[in-house]
């Protein structure tokens, strides 16, 4: 059945790619969530010409030779924005990415974007990873798969969240061994200014879109504790001055006020994580404009995890609760929305984690949390955003015709997004990755 029905859907793929930037559609008949209104515009048309939205109108649009699609009264919206992804690595076990055949990890890869495309997640913003091979071959309609916004391989300070060597492999300036992590092509573990320049530097030389760093302690990671505080202000100062040259912004992974602050003062535009934060510092990224691109960590144990990261994951998991409910208070604080999702067994539940934000927030700002949120955050990428055309995260006229059709308004009810049985459209590029409308 799997083989049948991805072949179906790779025959609507490359029939369409075929078609793009030829052939119009336009599509009748349906209610319009746009990724930031509180309410639905009723009973809306909308037209694409090519891989671009070029009318949004209530009015009757006239678009003769246009492919029409009848939307049978369902909603349309933005395809969702996961800020937060390692696509090169979702399904993958650490023993696999470290220590096992070398070209694995990226065939599971292959899999995994293709159905987190199906999920109607149409971008994901890769968080550090191996990315760039894949990223060519999704734009290039060689694969299905959302687009990308890499960064390219982690940065992380020896002993660091990214530092993954086993004890067993000595640090290469005491060795001249490279680290297997490095090696392997998923992290620069990199100490002092010059060394973090040059990774910074050889991952936008390689296209990342945004630079990656790790601020401070992580769970997955084996030596470094949760609390610690990760680069010295003047190793961030030289990531964000090599991003800030190149017309982008670095992001960070980080827990805790002291890493963050220290972040942010060194000009870095986007905390990854947040769990631990306090009020003080969320109110000074709200005035300041630094993005908080979190995740709803509310599971606290996790089975492929050993007890020193579980007893980490755990504290991560305690402050999730108490970091929504201040942000729920913060109207003036840009939030997106990501999952995180690397090493798990199953993938499956990535959308099914945005009901577990129904906990602090309405539908409306959920959903503008995995849509409309994303667009200014994706935009700071400036001059090495990957795709400058138009928005991401917006039905606009001018924006890229990233969209859904659900059943259902996922406005008064989540599943109409979260129950993938109820995505009805999935287009992306101007391209249909599933129509079961017609
Ligand atoms: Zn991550």
């Amino acid at each position: 059945m799997k083989f049948l029905w991805t072949t179906a859907f790779c025959l609507i793929g490359s029939a369409a790619a075929a078609q793009n930037d030829t052939q119009a559609i336009l599509i009748t008949n349906i209610h319009l969530f746009d990724g930031v209104s509180a309410a639905r515009l009723e009973n809306a048309n909308v037209l694409i010409d090519g891989h671009i939205i070029s009318r949004v109108s209530t009015d009757e649009i006239q678009a003769d030779g246009a492919t029409v699609i009848d939307g049978q009264g369902g909603t349309l919206m933005p395809g969702l924005v996961d800020n937060h992804v390692h696509l090169s690595m979702v399904t993958v076990s650490i023993p696999d990415l470290l220590f096992g055949e070398p070209t694995y990890p990226l065939v599971r890869a292959v899999r995994d974007a293709e159905e987190m495309l199906m999920r109607g997640v149409t971008t994901g913003r890769d968080m550090g990873g191996n990315i760039f091979g894949l990223k060519k071959a999704i734009d290039e309609d060689i694969v299905p798969g959302p687009r990308i916004y890499p960064s390219g391989r982690f940065l992380s300070q020896t002993s660091g969240h990214f530092d993954f060597r086993t004890k067993a492999e000595t640090h290469r300036a005491f060795s001249n061994i490279e680290p297997t992590p490095d090696r392997l092509g998923w992290v620069y573990t990199v100490d002092g200014v010059p060394q973090v320049l040059a990774a910074a530097r050889e991952n936008l030389r390689l296209g990342a879109s945004q630079i990656k760093i790790a601020a401070g302690g992580g769970y997955a990671s084996p030596t470094d504790p949760l609390l610690s505080t990760q680069f010295t202000f003047e190793e961030m100062k030289a990531a964000a001055d090599a991003a800030t040259d190149f017309g982008t912004y670095v992001t960070m992974h980080a827990y805790t006020p002291t890493a963050i602050n220290r972040a942010i003062d060194a000009g870095i535009k986007d905390v990854g994580h947040g769990q631990l934060l306090d009020r003080e510092t969320l109110e000074r990224m709200a005035a300041e404009g630094v993005h908080l691109s979190t995740q709803p960590f509310t599971v606290c144990n996790e089975p492929q995890l050993d007890a020193f990261s579980n007893a980490k994951l755990n504290v991560v998991c305690q402050g999730t609760a108490n970091m929504y409910k201040m942000v729920s208070e913060m109207p003036d604080l840009n939030v997106t929305w990501g999952t995180d999702l690397f090493n798990v067994p199953d993938a499956s539940d990535q959308v099914e984690q945005l009901e577990r934000l129904l906990e602090w927030f309405e539908p409306v700002e959920i959903l503008k949390q995995a849509t409309g949120n994303a667009t200014s955050l994706l935009a700071m990428s400036g001059d090495k955003n990957p795709y400058p055309e138009g928005p991401i995260g917006r039905i606009v006229e001018g924006a890229y015709a990233d969209l859904l059709i659900v059943e259902g308004n996922p406005l008064a009810d989540l599943s109409a997004v979260t129950d993938a049985s109820n995505i009805m459209l999935i287009m992306k590029n101007g391209v249909v990755y599933k129509d079961v409308l017609n």
